[in-house]
């Protein structure tokens, strides 16, 4: 069995992307990240989701964006809007809860856990359709990230090379919700509001919140969230 690392934030996305993995024959490795998210009850679902799609492994590192702040969900100073009135709604601006150079950071960690796992392959939830516009979720930023990784590792120079793979890039979310459907996977494992309360509930109105209930609508489904 080949290793392959996979970011698995404890949201829906990440946990179907695990589930692909694990069906592809990886030896899945689920990697989180505590970056001081203002919902950590994530990191719980994260546990949750490694445990019942049969993860390798699964570690948390820890990684303090609160010390630099910039993102409404890492700066308390900073309100998650709700009701749709700054994101998800196509008007092309970045919105407050873009967490600066997350997706850059997480990535690098998981980079060089595969190199010392030996895996040339990491898989990421990022999705580039129904989504909040956030710059390090869109194909440019993977296929320049895969790029970095060949050249800045050992095991790309002289190894079998670093994939990047993002297999919900272009999937609205109600194929996701099937596609989770398709492979097991329990959304009620997972949490994906912003503001989720320390048992996991649901605000229902945030940007997560209305993106996946939308995906969950569109596809006919019952989404099993808690809401508070
Ligand atoms: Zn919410």
């Amino acid at each position: 069995m080949k290793n392959a690392v996979v970011l698995v934030s404890g949201g829906m996305d990440s946990a179907v992307v695990l589930a692909l993995a694990r069906e592809q024959g990886f030896a899945a490795h689920a990697l989180s990240v505590a970056y001081g998210q203002r919902h950590p009850s994530e990191l719980a679902a994260a546990a949750r989701v490694a445990a019942a799609l049969e993860a390798a492994a699964h570690k948390v590192v820890d990684v303090d964006l609160r010390s630099i702040g910039g993102s409404a969900l890492t700066d308390d100073a900073l309100t998650v809007p709700k009701g749709g009135d700054a994101s998800a709604s196509g008007d092309g601006r970045i919105p407050i809860t873009y967490v600066p150079a997350r997706n850059t950071i997480m990535l690098s960690v998981a980079l060089g856990w595969a190199e010392v796992l030996g895996a040339a392959d990491i898989f990421c939830g990022v999705n580039a359709v129904d989504y909040s516009g956030y710059p390090d979720c869109r194909p440019a930023f993977i296929e320049a990230f895969e790029r970095l990784a060949n050249v800045a590792t050992k095991a790309g120079v002289e190894g079998a090379g670093i994939r990047i793979h993002a297999p919900l890039m272009r999937m609205g979310k109600d194929a996701i919700v099937l596609e989770g459907l398709r492979l097991g996977v329990d959304f009620a494992a997972t949490v994906s509001c912003y503001l989720a309360d320390a048992e996991g509930r649901a605000c229902g109105q945030c940007d997560a919140c209305r993106l996946r209930a939308r995906g969950f609508a569109d596809a006919g489904v019952t989404d099993p969230t808690r809401y508070v």
